[in-house]
């Protein structure tokens, strides 16, 4: 009943039998109509799992600070730092062997070095460096070209009559977007290119994973993308003598115009590879029973998000803020309860699942629990939203969530999964069994680790810059913790782990 408006409980109450109404006024704290109340055992830590908490989480790891949660962005660290911040805050231990609450992954960043890197005019003292005004922003491997410059406004969608003006050229483009059809005028030319933005976008430079064999440089890819200032391209523009008042159309004309300028421009990339490491965060509460503490129940959700791309920041709060919401809520829980779980309960915030899963690979190929120890990860990827697709209205799916995969590896836990919801009462869907590869779990269900996944669904902000806080349903994120804080207790106190099923034969 958490979260329903006054008027729409009093048009359930008309509707509803006696024993239904007074079983959902004692069930007050349960999440749907119909739910169960959870046992004694485990109230306190459930009680707490509260909506005023989640959106305090929500507002930061979905907010300005952490500006999309990039792997190997400065936001993605501020979100780490967060997690472990509240993980220690809540008593919980680091799962490390280090101490720290990091487990760092192995990355590679290609930037720019901004000090090296810039557009000058030759025998001038006009010279823009890497920066506020000028990026590279697909910097791979070093470059440089010199060449005369031309300024070009496309004139909406329009070609150059005689592309002969821009041969061998470094074209600055004035318009908005250069149009297909003048880019490739500009490359058939043989000429390069450098765009006019209105503002230049901080430049991270490329992350990946790192391995033995790094993609080989491109300094032809590291020359397509530079942009400039409106600001820096006048000036240059200026010095070179060239009259932009010409790139203006006039009458009908329904050609791009170009401005040839004066002088030598010369482009200067300097490009550094290095080794840098981003961290999944790892954070444990101890199992109580002497034997059973060497088994491990995890619980994950993904930290990082898009980041900030071509300057628009991909804030994530559905994809997976929610669920890293959902995790520290089932930390704080388990830790207030004052009956502890028998077996370690590890908690895991993983990074660069949006790059393919590659923090939770690295887990999975370097745990710090052995992983046949590990009973099950529950995991939570995208919680807080209503399921809107094309045959599904939003308002159909206030209290459901996808179930993947928990069928299959061990029915055991995906009847844990079956008992804890009679607390919620979620309406459970079947029908997203293809996500099962395309979250976390995957490493882990991979490797024989029995995985339960829940997943409130795709909706039309999905990996867009609108996927914000103001559009969580917060009762979905609170019913989730819930639902795993109860799974994953019964999952640490049954007397034997979950009984993995013997994989099915035949059939194809
Ligand atoms: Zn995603």
């Amino acid at each position: 009943m958490v979260g329903l408006p006054p008027s729409v409980v009093r048009t359930r109450l008309r509707f509803a039998a006696l024993a239904a109404v007074l079983c959902s006024m004692t069930a007050a704290r349960a999440q749907y109509p119909g739910a169960e109340q959870p046992p004694a055992s485990i109230k306190t830590g459930w009680d707490s799992i509260g909506k005023d908490d989640i959106k305090k989480w929500m507002a930061y790891l979905a907010g300005p600070e952490c500006a999309g949660r990039g792997t190997g962005q400065p936001g993605f660290q501020k979100a780490a730092e967060y997690m472990a911040a509240r993980f220690k805050e809540f008593g919980l231990k680091s799962a490390n062997p280090d101490g720290s609450y990091f487990q760092g992954v192995p990355f590679t960043r290609t930037a720019v070095v901004p000090s090296e890197s810039y557009v000058e005019l030759v025998g001038t003292s006009l010279k823009i460096t890497a920066g506020k005004r000028l990026a590279f922003t697909g910097a791979s491997g070093d470059a440089e070209a010199e060449a005369g410059v031309v300024f070009v406004d496309a004139n909406g969608d329009a070609e150059l009559n005689d592309p002969k003006v821009i041969e061998d050229k470094i074209v600055v483009f004035m318009g908005a977007q250069p149009s297909r059809r003048l880019r490739s005028q500009v490359t058939g030319a043989g000429a390069r290119m450098i765009r006019v933005v209105d503002s230049v976008p901080e430049s991270p430079g490329a992350i990946r994973r790192k391995s033995a064999n790094a993609p080989p440089n491109n300094p032809g890819r590291t020359l397509s993308t530079v942009v400039i200032s409106r600001e820096a391209a006048q000036e240059l523009a200026k010095a070179c003598k060239a009259d932009l008042a010409q790139l203006v159309a006039t009458g009908e004309e329904a050609s791009a115009r170009a401005v040839t300028g004066e002088g030598t421009l010369k482009l200067v990339a300097k490009v550094k590879t290095e080794d840098i490491m981003v961290p999944n965060v790892v954070a444990m509460i101890e199992g109580s029973d002497p034997v059973l503490k060497d088994d491990v129940v995890g619980l994950g959700a993904h930290l990082d998000h898009l980041g900030e791309s071509n300057g628009q920041i991909y804030w994530g709060a559905d994809d997976d803020a929610s669920g890293n919401c959902s995790l520290l809520a089932i930390a704080q829980a388990m830790a207030k309860n004052p009956e502890k779980p028998k077996r370690t309960v590890l908690f895991m915030a993983f990074c660069g699942e949006e790059m393919g899963l590659i923090g939770s690979a690295h887990y999975a190929n370097n745990p710090i629990f052995p992983l046949d120890k590990m009973t099950c990860l529950l995991q939570m990827d995208m919680v807080g939203r209503n399921e809107q697709t094309q045959n599904e209205k939003a308002e159909d799916n206030v209290d459901t969530i996808h179930l993947v995969g928990s069928k299959r590896l061990s029915m055991e836990l995906h009847q844990a999964v079956l008992d804890a919801n009679k607390y919620v009462n979620f309406k459970f869907e079947w029908d997203e069994e293809d996500v099962y590869t395309r979250s976390d779990h995957y490493n882990f269900a991979a490797k024989g680790v029995p995985i339960a996944f829940v997943f409130s669904g795709f909706h039309p902000d999905y990996h867009q810059p609108t996927d914000t806080p103001d559009k969580i349903n917060f009762d979905k994120i609170v019913s989730t913790a819930r639902l795993f804080y109860a799974t994953a207790l019964d999952a640490a106190n049954r007397p034997a782990k979950f009984k993995k099923d013997p994989p099915p034969t035949g059939g194809g």
